[in-house]
C-alpha cells in the first residue's frame, strides 16, 4: 500500500474506534501512522478526543503538534478550541487565540464563531463579546453562541438586548437551537422578575409565530423555563404543544411537577409516558423516586424500584440517593441501608441521606458510626452532614455529645455554626427537659429565633410544665405570630397540667373569641397504592361504620390490659367523659383501625400524619402493637417512631 492509502485507511480505524467507544485502539493505530507528518491523522486523533470529553489528551496532542512542527489547519484549530471550551481552559484559549492571529486564519466566520463559543464556555463573556463585536459577519450560530454565553450566567437582560439586535439589525431568523440558548438565562438566574417573565412569555410567543413552538428542543427549554418560575400550567401547555415528545422533554415536564411538590402529577406524567413506549432514564427514576419519598408512597416507590430493575437501567449515585430517601420516608429503614449499602461510590450526598435517616428513626449509633466511615473514606463532612448528625442526637436525647460535636465544629470540621445548627442545639436541651438552658441559648444565639424554634421551646415547657418560661415565650410567640392556633393550645396545656384550669380556660376563650382555627391533625394510610386520609372523628370513609366497631373493640381490649387515656391531650372545653371520648377518635387511631381491617394479620401497619403525634395516641400505640402483634410504624412531622411488642424505638422520648 501506498502512504496515502494507508494513512486514509488509518484515518477510517481512528474514527471507527473511537465510535465503537475505544479510543485506545484509536491511539494505537494513531500511534502507527502519525510520523508521516500529514496533519490529517493529528486532526483527526485530536477531533476524536475533544468529541469523547478527553479535553486534556486532546489538548496535550495539539502542543505536540506544534513541538513536532506539524501544519495545523482550520480543523486542528476547531477541535481544539472545543477541547478548551469543555475544560474551562482559559489560559489554553488565550494562547490558541494568539496562534490564530499569527497565522492570519482569524477572518474565517467558523473559526471566530468557535472562538466566541469558546470563550463564551469558559466563562470568559468579556473576551468573547470582544471577538463577537470585531466580527465583520456573523451568522446564527455566532449568534446563538454569544446569547447562550450570556444566558448561561444568568444575564437575562444582555441575552435578550442581543436577541433584538440579531432580529432588528441583522434580521437574522432564530433557529430551533437558540430557544434553549435564550431560555436557559430563566433557570440560571436565581432572581427573575415580573418583567422577564413577560420576556420569556414573548419569546414563547415568538416561538409560536415562527412555527417552532412543537420543536422538542424548544419545547423542553419552554418547559424548564416556566417550572424554574413555577408556571406549572403553562409548563405543561408547552409539553402538550410539543409534536414529538422525546426522552428530554419528558424529563423535563416529570422533574418540573416533582420539584414544585407536584410528586403525584409527576407519577401519572410516568405512567403517560411509558403508555407512550418512551423507556425512562435513571434522571427520570431519580426524580420519581424523590416525589415517592415526598409522598411517603412506599408501594407505588417499590414498584417504581422494581421497573427499574426489570429495565435494566442503571441507577447512578444521584438515583439510589434518592431510592434510600424514599425506603427512609417511608419508614423502610433496614431497605434503606440496603440501598446505601448498594452505592459503589457513595458521595456526600449518600452519607448525608443515610445520616439524616438514622437520626429520623432515633439510630444515634448506627448514625455516628457511619459519619466515622465518611470521614475515614476522606469524604469531608458539610453543614448538612452535621445537621443530620446533631438531630440524632436530639432524637436520642444524647445532650453532651451533641453539646460536643455543636462547640467543634469548627476547628474539627471547618464548618462554622448556621441557623439550622443552633436550632438544633435549642431542640436538644428543650426535648432533655433542659428548658432553663435552652431559653438561654436562643435568647444568646447570633440569629434572629424565627418562630418555629419558639415553638419547639414552648413544647418543652408544656411537656415539662414550665410555667414560667412558658408564659415568657408564649407572649414573643403572640406577637410573632398572633393567628397561630399552636401558641394558644401549648399554654393552655401548660395551665391545665399544672392544675391551672381557669388560666387555662382564659386561653381557649381567648382562642375562641379571637376566631382562631386548629390546625387540623389528619393521619393516611396507603393500601394498595392507595391512600386514604382520616381527620379527627371522621366518618367521611365509605368503611366507617367497620372502622368504628373495630376501634371501639379495640380500645376495649387494650384497657382490658391496662391502656388508661390521658385527657390531657383532649380538646378542654367538654364534659370528662365525652373528652375521652373524643380521644379515642383521634386520626392515627382511626387509620390504625382501618389498617388492622385490611392487610393480612402480621403485616406491619404504617401510618403517617401531618402532626406531631399525641401523648395519649402514642400511648395507645404501643397497647395496640401489644394485643395486634403488628409493628406500628408511624411517621408524625418529625420522626419515626416504630411500635413493636408494647414500646416504642423512641423510648418515649421524642
Ligand atoms: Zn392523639
Ligand atoms: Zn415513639
Amino acid at each position: 500500500m501506498g502512504c496515502q492509502e494507508d494513512e486514509f485507511v488509518g484515518n477510517s480505524l481512528i474514527q471507527m474506534y473511537a465510535k465503537c467507544g475505544s479510543i485506545d485502539d484509536s491511539l494505537k493505530v494513531f500511534d502507527g501512522i502519525s510520523g508521516t507528518g500529514s496533519p490529517v491523522c493529528w486532526n483527526s486523533m485530536i477531533a476524536r478526543f475533544a468529541e469523547n470529553g478527553f479535553y486534556v489528551d486532546g489538548i496535550e496532542l495539539y502542543k505536540l503538534m506544534m513541538e513536532n512542527e506539524i501544519l495545523q489547519t482550520t480543523s486542528t484549530f476547531g477541535s481544539v478550541m472545543k477541547a478548551c471550551a469543555g475544560l474551562d481552559a482559559t489560559w489554553e484559549a488565550k494562547q490558541v487565540h494568539a496562534q490564530l492571529i499569527v497565522r492570519g486564519l482569524i477572518s474565517s466566520v467558523i473559526l471566530e464563531t468557535a472562538l466566541v463559543d469558546m470563550y463564551m464556555k469558559c466563562g470568559e463573556i468579556e473576551m468573547g463579546r470582544r471577538v463577537f463585536d470585531g466580527m465583520n459577519e456573523r451568522n446564527v450560530i455566532t449568534w446563538n453562541s454569544v446569547i447562550r454565553g450570556y444566558s448561561q450566567m444568568g444575564y437575562v437582560e444582555e441575552a435578550f438586548e442581543l436577541f433584538g439586535m440579531m432580529r432588528k439589525k441583522e434580521m437574522i431568523v432564530p433557529d430551533k437551537f437558540m430557544f434553549p440558548a435564550l431560555l436557559m438565562a430563566a433557570t440560571k438566574n436565581s432572581n427573575v422578575t415580573e418583567e422577564f417573565i413577560e420576556f420569556f412569555k414573548a419569546i414563547h410567543a415568538y416561538a409560536i409565530k415562527i412555527r417552532l413552538e412543537a420543536n422538542r428542543f424548544v419545547g423542553t427549554s419552554l418547559v424548564a423555563m416556566y417550572s424554574s418560575n413555577q408556571s406549572l400550567g403553562d409548563a405543561l401547555l408547552a409539553f402538550e404543544d410539543s409534536y414529538s415528545k422525546d426522552i428530554g422533554l419528558w424529563s423535563s415536564i416529570i422533574s418540573a411537577n416533582g420539584k414544585n411538590g407536584k410528586a403525584e402529577e409527576a407519577l401519572w406524567l410516568f405512567y403517560d409516558m411509558l403508555f407512550s413506549d418512551i423507556k425512562p432514564n435513571q434522571f427520570i427514576y431519580s426524580t420519581l423516586f424523590m416525589a415517592c419519598a415526598d409522598l411517603s408512597t412506599m408501594e407505588t416507590g417499590k414498584q417504581i424500584h422494581g421497573h427499574s430493575l426489570k429495565s435494566g437501567c442503571p441507577l447512578d449515585v444521584a438515583a439510589r440517593n434518592a431510592l434510600l430517601s424514599m425506603y427512609s420516608n417511608c419508614g423502610c429503614i433496614d431497605e434503606a441501608k440496603r440501598i446505601f449499602n448498594s452505592i459503589q461510590n457513595p458521595n456526600v450526598i449518600s452519607y448525608n441521606s443515610m445520616i439524616s435517616a438514622f437520626a429520623k428513626h432515633g439510630l444515634p449509633t448506627e448514625a455516628v458510626q457511619l459519619f466515622r466511615e465518611m470521614k475515614d473514606i476522606g469524604l469531608k463532612p458539610d453543614d448538612i452532614t452535621l445537621v443530620a448528625l446533631l438531630s440524632s442526637f436530639s432524637h436520642a436525647g444524647l445532650v453532651e455529645e451533641g453539646l460536643e460535636l455543636f462547640y467543634s465544629m469548627k476547628e474539627n470540621h471547618g464548618v462554622e455554626p448556621s441557623y439550622q445548627h443552633y436550632a438544633c442545639i435549642v431542640d436538644l436541651l428543650a426535648r432533655a427537659g433542659l428548658v432553663e438552658a435552652a431559653e438561654r441559648f436562643v435568647n444568646e444565639m447570633p440569629f434572629k429565633p424565627g418562630p418555629s424554634l419558639w415553638q419547639v421551646l414552648l413544647g418543652a415547657c408544656s411537656k415539662h410544665q414550665n410555667v414560667e418560661i412558658g408564659e415568657r415565650v408564649a407572649e414573643i410567640l403572640l406577637e410573632l405570630e398572633p393567628n397561630e392556633a399552636i401558641t394558644y393550645v401549648l399554654l393552655s396545656n401548660i395551665y391545665a397540667k399544672c392544675g391551672r384550669c381557669v388560666e387555662a380556660d382564659r386561653v381557649r376563650n381567648l382562642m375562641v373569641e379571637r376566631r382562631i382555627e386548629k390546625d387540623s391533625g389528619v393521619s393516611w394510610i396507603e393500601i394498595e397504592r392507595e391512600m386514604h386520609v382520616f381527620g379527627v372523628e371522621d366518618r367521611s370513609h365509605p368503611r366507617s361504620k367497620e372502622i368504628y366497631e373495630k376501634l371501639d373493640d379495640l380500645i376495649r381490649k387494650i384497657k382490658e390490659i391496662g391502656y388508661a387515656p390521658d385527657i390531657t391531650f383532649a380538646a378542654h372545653n367538654m364534659e370528662n367523659e365525652r373528652r375521652e371520648e373524643s380521644l379515642y377518635y383521634h386520626t392515627e387511631k382511626l387509620a390504625f383501625a382501618f389498617g388492622v381491617l385490611s392487610t393480612t394479620p402480621g403485616v406491619p401497619i404504617r401510618i403517617m400524619k401531618n402532626l406531631r403525634v399525641c401523648g395519649d395516641c402514642h400511648n395507645a400505640n404501643k397497647y395496640f402493637s401489644l394485643i395486634t402483634g403488628r409493628t406500628i410504624i408511624l411517621r408524625d412531622n418529625h420522626r419515626f417512631h416504630h411500635f413493636k411488642g408494647g414500646k416504642c424505638s423512641c423510648g418515649d422520648y421524642w
